[in-house]
């Protein structure tokens, strides 16, 4: 690998960075060996007779079995959802339905330690950031939620809104419960009743969110989860019953899923991938803009849709910023996600990690030059360093391809016209990052991006309140917020 001698980590740390481990205790979770599918209140054996293992990332050890649903199940928990919708809740009081969503969001509160540790062992998340960010969030989308219920009929002035029937929702591995909750959420307060397909990776905190239902004593029918791989969400997509797609994911099975809908009278909402340009002027505040960069890039091992993962920094700084760059990064740490010193956790799947390598071979092949840290990793597990590419260009597929891990690739810029001109030069368009001193410099970028999400000197900032969502192939429509809600709702005007 080549080593840029002006931008080496200055540095030395000597091993004064270690800290004795401190983990996150297990003995207060519980996990069955098995689970079954949660279709009309009750789990229940899929018709499959199937079971998949959901393994620990960290570990590679085995964590439960997962029923495998087929399209009979998916059929099974599709009735159950319309027949709920039909019999209970679109009947119910919306200031009624309110409060099981409310009953929801406090259980989640009280079983937020059990959630986070689930989290970070089947995922392979630091616990800091299933603590600290997923389990308070979801519970937050669910308080969010519950007041909108019994206000929908003001949500858009002048229009009559009603609920759309049944859901059929799909999610992805990288952030489990906090996308079981950005679906459900909006989804029942807008009187609506779902069928869930959590990733055939990380299924285990929706089953435990199936058990907050059940105990929140929700109508049976109201949600119903459904495990499987990709079969059993193309099932969802394709059958008859459904009223409405929400699909978080990757761009190609996005596209797969807007063919599948395509002339039936399905709505549907997708969330896809990004490449998300973070930018960083000359006249920013250094220090704060390197820890957004790291923030940016490392947070949940890179598995962000709107991960930082271009970086631009104007010329004159971009040296200064290398540097304290690198040296930032050999302070991160590296390993179990349930200690709670561990910035960055395991790779959440070897799919995902051979995924990772390959795109930093291309990176190497292409003339990058490649920087990782030099932790050491454990021997056990799906792991990968954090790592930088410079000198590449616009065109490296570094830097144009979602990579969805701990992979950063820089390049430099002169002028303002040039950075909006490169970070609008791809095919994604979810997010961005600003960094400057000057207001004025932020509303002129952030106004010519192309990103449905900006940050201006911050990264990574999530509210229930807060509309997110891309445009390009990055997808259609808006999750959080008021802009989260009409998705779930039939508008008469
Ligand atoms: P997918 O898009 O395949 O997975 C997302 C969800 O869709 C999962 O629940 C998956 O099931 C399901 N699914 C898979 N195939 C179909 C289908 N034909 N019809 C309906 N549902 C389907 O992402 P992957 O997990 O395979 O990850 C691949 C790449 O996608 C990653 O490397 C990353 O680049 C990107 N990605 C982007 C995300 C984002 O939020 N932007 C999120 C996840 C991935 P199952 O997982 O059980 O197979």
């Amino acid at each position: 690998m080549k080593k840029n001698k002006t931008t080496t980590p200055k540095l030395k740390f000597s091993g004064k960075w270690d800290y004795a481990a401190a983990p996150e205790s297990k003995d207060h979770i519980q996990l069955n060996e098995k689970y079954d599918l949660f279709i009309n209140g009750k789990f229940t054996a899929p018709e499959s007779g199937k079971y998949f293992e959901s393994i620990n990332p960290a570990n590679e050890k085995v964590l439960s079995k997962v029923a495998d649903a087929n399209a009979a199940d998916v059929d099974k928990a599709v009735r159950a959802a319309r027949n709920a919708y039909d019999k209970t809740w679109s009947k119910m009081p919306a200031k009624e339905r309110g409060k099981y969503i409310f009953r929801i969001a406090r259980a989640m509160q009280e079983r937020a330690r059990e959630l986070a540790v689930i989290e970070s062992m089947d995922g392979g998340k630091a616990i800091r950031e299933s603590r600290d960010v997923d389990v308070p969030l979801a519970a937050a989308h669910f308080f969010y939620y519950a007041g909108w219920a019994d206000k929908i009929d003001y949500a858009v002035p002048g229009i009559k809104a009603k609920a759309l029937g049944v859901a059929g929702q799909i999610i992805p591995w990288n952030f489990p419960l906090l996308m079981a909750a950005w679906k459900i959420a909006p989804a029942l307060a807008a009187g609506n009743t779902v069928v869930l397909k959590p990733a055939e990776t990380t299924p285990l905190t929706a089953l435990k969110l199936a058990e907050i239902i059940q105990e929140a004593d929700l109508p049976p029918g109201v949600v119903n989860i459904v495990t499987g791989a990709g079969a059993t969400g193309a099932a969802l997509v394709n059958h008859s019953g459904i009223d409405k797609i929400a699909f978080t994911g990757s761009t190609e099975v996005g596209k797969m899923i807007q063919k599948a809908v395509a002339g039936t009278n399905k709505k549907y909402t997708l969330e896809l991938g990004g490449k998300a340009a973070n930018i960083i002027f000359e006249d920013a505040a250094i220090d704060q803009a390197v820890e957004g960069i790291i923030n940016g890039i490392f947070f949940n091992q890179g598995h962000v849709c709107c991960a930082g993962s271009r970086l631009f920094v104007q010329e004159g700084v971009a040296k200064t910023v290398i540097r304290k760059l690198k040296d930032r990064m050999e302070t991160l740490i590296v390993g179990d996600p349930l200690d709670k010193n561990t910035d960055i956790g395991a790779i959440n799947s070897k799919m995902q990690l051979d995924k990772i390598k390959q795109f930093v071979k291309i990176g190497i092949n292409e003339g990058g030059e490649c920087f990782q840290t030099s932790c050491s990793l454990p021997s056990k597990g799906y792991w990968f360093r954090p790592t930088i590419f410079t000198n590449v260009s616009q065109s490296s597929r570094i830097v144009q391809e979602e990579i969805f891990g701990p992979v950063l690739a820089v390049q430099t810029f002169r002028t303002v016209e040039e950075v909006i001109e490169k970070a609008n030069n791809i095919p994604y368009g979810l997010s961005g990052g600003v960094w400057t001193d000057k207001g004025s410099k932020i509303f002129k970028v952030t106004s010519q991006l192309r990103a449905g999400v900006i940050w201006a000197n911050t990264y990574n900032k999530f509210d229930p309140t807060s509309p997110f969502g891309g445009y390009k192939e990055s997808g259609m429509g808006r999750e959080g917020g008021l802009h989260g809600l009409t998705p779930y709702l039939s508008l008469e005007y």
